[in-house]
């Protein structure tokens, strides 16, 4: 089960490279909390006093989702995506819209009075299409006595929008009969079943481009609202979600190499190279942009990540392949412990062939960051930043003016 990726990462994490794993978790966090922060003075004037003001916060709770994850079981799967669990790029299958896609993925059921259990919507069940959806099997044959029965999309999708993206986070989902015979034109279910209940297989997969949006949703309203706690809190939840969004095998069933004898890669990539070489990134991105269409852009991100993917894979392994294999695994000391890990000298090389892979993805991420915090703001009419939040002191003021002229600076330099 996919929900327990956490948990099984987590336990790899402390059975490989570790007696003792809690500290280990924490690798990641330092390129989330970079990236948020350096999104920070990608802003325009309007926007940018009141995120240096608070960039301490956009920064520490970088990581707030992915504490989450131990908590909450819904959490996880807004990390990632397995694209590769629906086919090949460019994935038209998957429906792009939330919605639709809730609609094509969701499996539901009728319990009859005699305690049938009928399989009406979902997998193996329904052809779906971008106008039509074609239900058959037995369910169809019983309720209707026909092979199949076909009903427009959008009809569908707004059955689904109106009676089961409400419960997505609920245990168990439940329809009413009678919504079922709304949708049909029929005076079937209400008196011949017991119950109808959904189940999607979405979830499993990880849902983070329809997240984003959601996201995105949530941080327009708190500016037009105007509410403080609210901006801040979406706008560093949104940009952990932007990061993982750029990390390649956060889109793939094979997220830690475990299907090609690769396990370790996840934390490898995505905390141990930025731990050694991200001191040296230049993180002057530019300014960031308004999104005119937010959701091909957020799949553009995943879609682009996924592409990736066989780089990050085929050179870890070409290099496992070519190297003496007591260089790939190192013991290193922290703190008390003493861990596994990949040896400096693998490190150096893989870093090496993916050619700034870890580098760009950092500061597409820390632009896509700045640009979605700037739409936000935009669609919600650019409300007025500045009476937020109390000033800075001068000298905060001037430690983060420094910070950002270092970060322009270097660009100069290189
Ligand atoms: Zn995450």
């Amino acid at each position: 089960m996919k929900h327990s990726k956490t948990i099984f990462f987590s336990l790899l994490v402390a059975l490989l490279f570790s007696s003792a794993a809690p500290e280990h978790e924490d690798w990641g966090f330092f390129g989330h909390q970079r990236i948020n922060r350096m999104a920070v003075f990608t802003l325009p004037p309007d926007m940018i006093v009141f995120y240096k003001k608070n960039i301490e916060y956009i920064t520490k709770h970088a990581i707030d989702p992915d504490k989450r994850r131990y908590i909450a079981p819904q959490e996880a799967p807004r990390h990632y995506i397995d694209l590769d669990h629906y086919g090949k790029i460019p994935f038209d299958n998957v429906p792009r819209r939330w919605n639709n896609a809730l609609a094509k993925f969701t499996d539901l059921y009728v319990v009859t009075t005699n305690n049938d259990t009928l399989h009406l919507f979902g997998n193996d069940q329904m052809r779906y299409t971008k106008d039509s959806i074609t239900i058959n099997g037995d369910a169809v044959k019983r309720v209707f006595q026909k092979d199949s029965i076909k009903i427009s999309t959008d009809r569908y999708v707004d059955f689904v929008k109106k009676n089961i993206a409400n419960q997505f986070y609920e245990l168990d989902w439940f329809i009413s009969q009678d919504s079922l015979d709304t949708l049909f034109q029929t005076n079937y279910f209400a008196p011949n079943c017991n119950v109808a209940f959904a189940k999607d297989y979405l979830s499993n997969y990880g849902i983070v481009p329809w997240h984003l949006e959601k996201m995105l949703y949530r941080l327009t309203l708190a500016f037009k609202e105007v509410d403080e706690a609210k901006i801040l809190k979406y706008s560093a939840e949104i940009g952990h979600y932007i990061g993982d969004a750029h990390v390649p095998l956060h889109t793939t069933e094979n997220y830690n190499g475990q299907l090609t004898n690769q396990v370790g890669i996840h934390g490898f990539w995505e905390s141990r190279l930025p731990e050694l070489f991200a001191d040296n990134y230049n993180y002057f991105v530019g300014k960031s942009q308004y999104i005119d269409r937010t959701n091909p852009y957020f799949w553009g991100i995943v879609l682009n990540s996924h592409a990736l993917l066989d780089s990050v894979l085929l050179i870890e392994k070409d290099l496992t392949n070519t190297m003496p294999s007591d260089l790939k695994y190192c013991y290193e000391t922290r703190g008390t412990q003493t861990i596994r890990t990949y040896c400096q000298e693998f490190s150096n090389a893989y870093h090496k062939r993916l050619e700034g892979m870890v580098e760009k993805q950092m500061r597409n991420a820390i632009l896509s960051i700045g640009s979605v915090w700037r739409t936000a703001w935009v669609n919600a009419g650019q409300p007025d930043l500045r009476k937020l939040s109390s000033e800075m002191t001068d000298l905060e003021e001037e430690q983060i003016n420094l910070e950002e002229r270092k970060i322009k600076g270097r660009q100069h330099e290189n």
